[in-house]
C-alpha cells in the first residue's frame, strides 16, 4: 500500500493539495498477469476539496515501465506521460466506479485509496501491442534462440518439463537460453 495515496476524504481541508509519489515495479506487479518488469514512475495527484463531499483529482504520471517486447521478449522500455482527471462524489451507501469522470463513493467512506487508479492511469496507457520499433532493434539472440525452439518442434526433454504444462513456448525457450 503507498500510504501517500490514501485519501483522507473526511479530514482533508477545503482547497489544493499536491501529493507526490515515486512508483516502481512493486506498485504494479499486485498480479501475476502483470507484465510490468520495471518501473520508474513519478506520480503527482493533486486533490481539490470542492465541498463538503465532491472532490477533484487530477492525475499526472510520468517515467518509463519496462515491459517484455512481443517479439523477442527482451526488455522493452516505454516512456509513460499520462494525465487523467476524476471528480468524485461522496453520497449513498454503494461505491459506484462505472463512471469515466466520476467517482460516487459511500458517504460515509472515510478514505478512499487512489492507487488503483494511478495503477490503471498508467497501466491502460500500455499499448496493446507493443514491440520494439523494428525488427531490427530486437535482441538478435532471443530471436534465434525463438526462432530455433520454434522450429524444432517437440524437444526431446519435454518429458522433463511436464510439470509447466500450458507455458507459452517462447518462455521455454527464453529459460534454455538463460540456462545455456
Ligand atoms: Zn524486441
Amino acid at each position: 500500500m503507498v500510504e501517500a495515496l490514501m485519501l483522507k476524504l473526511k479530514t482533508l481541508p477545503f482547497g489544493t493539495h499536491a501529493i507526490e509519489c515515486h512508483l516502481d515495479e512493486s506498485f504494479f506487479n499486485i498480479d501475476e498477469l502483470s507484465e510490468v518488469r520495471r518501473a520508474d514512475v513519478d506520480v503527482t495527484l493533486e486533490v481539490t476539496r470542492k465541498s463538503e463531499n465532491t472532490y477533484h483529482l487530477e492525475i499526472n504520471c510520468n517515467g518509463t515501465v519496462t515491459i517484455p517486447c512481443d517479439r523477442c521478449l527482451d526488455d522493452l522500455d516505454l516512456p509513460v506521460e499520462e494525465n487523467y482527471c476524476l471528480n468524485v462524489e461522496q453520497m449513498g451507501t454503494e461505491l459506484d466506479d462505472t463512471g469515466d469522470e466520476l467517482l460516487i463513493v459511500p458517504s460515509d467512506w472515510r478514505e478512499l485509496d487512489t492507487a488503483p487508479i494511478v495503477r490503471d492511469t498508467v497501466l491502460l496507457a500500455i499499448p496493446m501491442t507493443h514491440c520494439h520499433e523494428s525488427e531490427d532493434d530486437c535482441n538478435p539472440d532471443m530471436l534465434d534462440a525463438l526462432d530455433s525452439h520454434l522450429a524444432g518442434a517437440v524437444p526431446d526433454d519435454d518429458d522433463t518439463q511436464s510439470e509447466t504444462t500450458g507455458t507459452d513456448p517462447r518462455w521455454e525457450a527464453l529459460k534454455k537460453l538463460k540456462e545455456q
